[in-house]
Order: structure tokens, then C-alpha cells, then sequence
């Protein structure tokens, strides 16, 4: 009786020991480290940084989290030495993602050069082609880079490196040209929901009005957040007063080119967000724009 006491204090003693030391010298990027902050809705980095740059008539938006970076879209062509150069200062060798909201030339034009200059580990765009130089050139330089391209269905999460923060997709889905218009690529725009430091925020590409309502209809519940990339450079074929009710953002901000020929923003956009009190940035007025996402609370970096 008394061995057996003995042999089973050997055995609690090796796995106190065996214990203790693996959480002495368990990496911090351990998955099982990524896993908790993941499940606990936080991430490993203390904030989180979004960078609307300014890329004239154009969409681009960085997201940064501790060691980790996703571009969303890449601006004009003519823009693309611009968004290199800036994530070139951000100190930004390697991308974890690029994500093409839809293929318009405003959106992918840029995202060629940023594939030429960096490593980029993953690149997701909508599951729709289009018959252009611009879109085919993207595809070789996907394809320069040694990766396959991903088409994210709704609910698939796009995760930032191992930061713990993460993209859900909330729209299109498969077949949007045929579910929304084989005409209209803006209706084909990946919707991606941010989720880091205890913050939320909305990158809406150029999605349109069809689309936001089918996003009220099935999935409500993850609109409301606390920063909104205004859809389509605030345009009419967006933005409906519900859908911006819905969201609901602390900070909403409008990538467009001062003049533009398209007469971008809409009036409405600013009537809808302006009740909420929505801080409202305009990239053609106040150049690029940082939010930090940190502890719950976002507040503007620059
Ligand atoms: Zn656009």
C-alpha cells in the first residue's frame, strides 16, 4: 500500500514538473496561446491599427495588428508606387493577406504593384472574373507570387497572421453575379467584419443596396460595429438609411477623390450617419486616416 502511495507522489511530482516547465518556455505564439485569445474574442497584439490610405479615387485600407498586416483593395494602378511607399514606411515587409474586394480597377489596380514589392502569404477576392487587362494582369501576379488565390464563402474567417484578430466574410457569397447582377461587379464586393481588441469594424468594398439588404435579412446581429468603411465611396447605389442604422459606427470613413467625376459622396450618406453622431473622415479632405482599435475603445491615431 504504502509503495503504491509512494510510486503514484512520483508520478503528481513529474507532472507538476513537466507542467511548470512548459509553461516557462511555451512560445508566445504557441497555438494553444493563439486558440485562448482567439475563443476570448481579443487579440495577442495591444492594438490594432486601420489605415485608410489615400489613394485619390480609390479604395485601400491596411489593417496592422502587432506583427501581423492585411491589405483590403490597393487603390488605381496609377496609385500603386503610393500604397507601397506607404506600407514600405509602416515597416511592412510581408503581407498575411491581401484581400480584392471586387475586380474594378479602382480596387485591383494597385494591389499588382504591392505584389511585386512584398511577400504576400494569402490573397482572397471575390469568386467572379472579369474580362479585362487589369483583372488578368492581377491574376499573373498572383500567380508570379507563387500562390493560389481563395474564394471566401459567407462565414469563412480570414484570420490576421496569428494575432487573434479576424475577418469574417458577411457577403457576397458564391454565384453574386447570378444571386445580385452579372452587370454590376460592385454588387460582387467581398463584406468583411474586423473583430480585434475588444473592437469591431466594417470593410464594405463598393457593395451595393441589394446586397446590404440580403446582409439585414440573414445576419443583423453582425452589422452593428464600431467603424464603417463607407460602401462605394459614399454612393446612392449604397449606404440605405437602414443599413447605416444597422452599423451604426462611432467612425465611419469615406475613400474618394476631391472632384471626382462621379460626384462622390452622396448627400444622404452624411444625413444618414450624422444623427448616429458618427465621426466622419473623407480621405479627399483629410489625406490618410489611422483608427486604433484598442482596449474597446477606438480613437484616431494620426
Ligand atoms: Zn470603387
Amino acid at each position: 500500500m504504502k509503495k503504491r502511495h509512494n510510486f503514484l507522489w512520483v508520478i503528481t511530482a513529474m507532472v507538476l514538473v513537466a507542467f511548470a516547465f512548459s509553461k516557462e518556455f511555451l512560445p508566445a505564439t504557441h497555438p494553444d496561446n493563439t486558440l485562448s485569445n482567439t475563443l476570448a474574442g481579443t487579440s495577442a497584439a495591444d492594438a490594432t491599427n486601420l489605415h485608410f490610405i489615400n489613394v485619390g479615387q480609390g479604395d485601400a485600407e491596411l489593417i496592422v495588428c502587432g506583427e501581423n498586416a492585411v491589405l483590403i483593395d490597393g487603390g488605381k494602378a496609377s496609385a500603386g508606387s503610393t500604397v507601397v511607399d506607404y506600407l514600405s514606411r509602416q515597416g511592412i515587409a510581408e503581407l498575411d493577406a491581401v484581400i480584392a474586394t471586387h475586380p474594378h480597377e479602382d480596387h485591383i489596380g494597385g494591389l499588382i504593384n504591392v505584389l511585386d514589392a512584398f511577400q504576400v502569404d494569402a490573397f482572397y477576392m471575390s469568386d467572379e472574373a472579369m474580362d479585362t487587362d487589369i483583372y488578368e494582369n492581377l491574376l499573373d501576379a498572383i500567380d508570379d507570387e507563387g500562390i493560389q488565390p481563395q474564394f471566401p464563402d459567407i462565414g469563412d474567417v480570414i484570420p490576421i497572421g496569428d494575432s487573434g484578430a479576424k475577418l469574417t466574410v458577411l457577403a457576397p457569397g458564391p454565384d453574386s453575379a447570378d444571386t445580385y447582377s452579372k452587370n454590376d461587379p460592385n454588387t460582387w464586393s467581398l463584406v468583411c467584419r474586423l473583430d480585434a481588441n475588444g473592437c469591431s469594424a466594417l470593410f464594405t468594398g463598393d457593395t451595393t443596396a441589394a446586397v446590404e439588404k440580403t446582409m439585414l435579412r440573414t445576419e443583423p446581429h453582425l452589422l452593428n460595429c464600431d467603424v464603417l468603411k463607407v460602401a462605394h465611396h459614399g454612393s446612392r447605389t449604397a449606404s440605405s438609411k437602414d443599413f447605416i442604422q444597422a452599423v451604426s459606427p462611432s467612425y465611419a470613413v469615406i475613400s474618394y477623390a476631391q472632384g471626382n467625376s462621379y460626384g462622390l459622396p452622396n448627400n444622404e450618406v452624411f444625413e444618414y450617419l450624422k444623427p448616429l453622431g458618427t465621426k466622419i473622415y473623407e480621405t479627399a479632405k483629410d489625406g490618410t486616416v489611422v483608427l486604433q482599435l484598442k482596449n474597446g475603445q477606438v480613437s484616431v491615431a494620426s
